[in-house]
């Protein structure tokens, strides 16, 4: 009845914007690119430019892949991109348009690369619109430009980032201090040519629970690339694995060890001051995992874990995350079984996303938004970022 994931459609453009001068096409209503460009726009505070054939009740009854013709002629014509996908929307999907067909007829019309996503809202939730881009980008465009040449300095892919900003930036820095280089990210700020070349990497790494396990297969069968799918490197020990695992997968000469207990004061005056404060984490499976490790390491016990979707290995990780903590686990839940919950146990904190604010003001219980904002949030300087911000918000409400 009140659902906390929401339709393929949404996770497709997610993963798809995140290219580099791409701009998705989606043959339905306006509805659809507006709603899901109005809620992208507002999570990320950027520019997203999403465009539609606009289809009336008449296109619906009687097809209409002559506007999706003239619309993706339009969009190649006035931006210039270089990739175009092609996305149905449910009542495409429905009367069963053939966006393929469109597709391969304007292939050598268009300057851009075409690509097409059968994206029907109904045919899954959000992690399905990933997954389908995600193995579309390797079928479509590595594949066929294949190489089994390496490069010459460990390099990794990272597989299933949607998010990008200061995270990103500053993962990369520090991993290039280390000696790693990040080779493509699939998806946040690639470029087309960036995933053309996904296999000079050496080794790929998931950051999604629910979209980057069957990718990173794919590039295991294609290209014998190995993967790694944990842990995820948000809190002080999280990070610390992160980078360990890399440094230990290179056999790399780094002080990591001496970076880590430099924090050690820091972590130490965190524990101190938020020990015995209650959490609730409200986010994705690779997200909520880490922070149930990292609330646990700051001294805080977490009382409520609710995870809109799980992958393959959510569980398992979930276990090890919450250790001896006994919080009630949401999976999949509806949106008042996680409001009855923060009523009654009141948390001295919600760590969610920006669809949580609203329990600020109904509770009068904090939100830090550690998914949508623009801040940092991965690695040592993260850590040190969203510890203090959990202090604050703590502090200030009491
Ligand atoms: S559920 Fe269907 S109609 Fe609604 S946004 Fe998704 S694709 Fe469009």
């Amino acid at each position: 009845m009140e659902p906390m994931s929401t339709c393929k459609l949404f996770g497709a453009i997610r993963a798809l914007i995140g290219i580099k001068n791409t701009i998705p096409v989606i043959h339905g209503p306006r509805g659809c690119a507006y709603h899901i460009r109005y809620l992208l726009s507002v999570r990320s505070g950027s520019k997203i430019r999403i465009c539609s054939t606009e289809l009336s009740q008449e296109d619906i009854v009687f097809g209409a892949e002559n506007k999706l013709e003239e619309t993706i002629i339009a969009v190649d014509r006035t931006y210039k991109p270089d990739l175009i996908p092609i996305l149905t929307s449910c009542s495409t999907s429905i009367i069963g348009e053939d966006i393929q067909k469109v597709a391969r007829e304007l292939k050598d019309e268009i300057n851009a690369d075409i690509i097409t996503i059968s994206a029907g809202g109904f045919e899954s939730d959000q992690s399905g619109g990933y997954e389908e881009v995600l193995e579309t980008l390797i079928k479509d465009i590595t594949i066929p430009n294949q190489t089994n040449e390496k490069a010459e300095k460990p390099s990794i892919n990272l597989i299933g980032v949607f998010r990008g900003g200061p995270d990103l930036l500053k993962l990369k820095k520090t991993l290039k201090r280390m000696g790693v280089n990040i080779n493509c990210v699939l998806t946040s700020g690639s470029k087309l040519e960036d995933i053309r070349n996904i296999p000079l990497a050496h080794l790929n790494y998931s950051f999604c629970d629910i979209s980057g396990i069957i990718p990173c297969k794919i590039l295991k069968e294609e290209f014998e690339m190995p993967f790694i799918y944990y842990p995820f490197p948000m809190g002080f020990s999280n990070s610390l694995n992160f980078f360990k695992t890399l440094i230990d997968h290179f056999k790399l000469d780094y002080p990591l060890q001496r970076e880590y207990d430099k924090l050690k004061p820091s972590i130490d005056y965190f524990h101190q001051e938020l020990n015995g404060y209650k959490a609730a984490i409200i986010a994705g499976p690779t997200r909520a995992i880490a922070l149930t490790s990292f609330v646990r390491e700051l001294g805080m016990t977490p009382i409520l874990i609710s995870i809109d979707l799980i992958g393959e290995y959510t569980l398992k990780e979930l276990q090890w995350a919450i250790g001896d903590a006994k919080p009630k686990i949401l999976i999949e839940p509806e949106l008042r079984e996680i409001e009855k919950f923060i009523e009654k146990e009141k948390p001295n904190i919600i760590l969610g996303g920006l669809g949580e604010s609203y329990f600020s003001y109904n509770f009068k219980i904090p939100v830090l938004d550690v998914m949508h904002g623009k801040e940092l949030t991965l690695g040592f300087q993260g850590a040190l970022t969203i510890s203090q911000k959990i202090l604050n918000l703590i502090k200030s409400n009491f």
